[in-house]
């Protein structure tokens, strides 16, 4: 039984001295049993693996608030839809404002340029 056991420890021993991938290069327990060159590979993998998931996440997200838009559409008594309604009102008022506040002084500007062609 001991014997099997040591037997078995060398194995895993000269194994895990390889790489993982089996290239043939010696791996690195730093590198999570890799050599560099495979660890680098298995790296920008799950990058790529977790930039894949985060894309799909957003894609679902977006497709989820479009469903959710499209389904308020028909169900005004969503708060949500309620309350971007009041926003665009808010911001046409600011607008109009903004322009109330403009013209007089825009034509103040007009006035004093006027003024100023005058003088010269
Ligand atoms: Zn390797």
């Amino acid at each position: 039984m001991s014997l099997k056991s040591e037997r078995r420890g060398i194995h895993v021993d000269q194994s895990e001295l390889l790489c993982k991938k089996g290239c043939g290069y010696y791996g690195n327990p730093a590198w999570q049993g890799f050599c560099s060159k495979c660890w680098r590979e298995e790296y920008s993998k799950a990058r790529q693996q977790q930039i894949q998931g985060d894309r799909e996440f957003a894609e679902r997200l977006q497709r989820e608030e479009e469903a959710a838009y499209a389904s308020s559409q028909g169900a005004p008594s969503l708060t949500f839809s309620k309350f971007e309604e009041k926003k665009t009102n808010e911001t046409k008022r600011k607008v109009q404002t903004v322009k109330k506040f403009f013209s007089p002084s825009s034509r103040g500007a007009q006035k004093k340029g006027n003024y100023l062609h005058l003088f010269t």
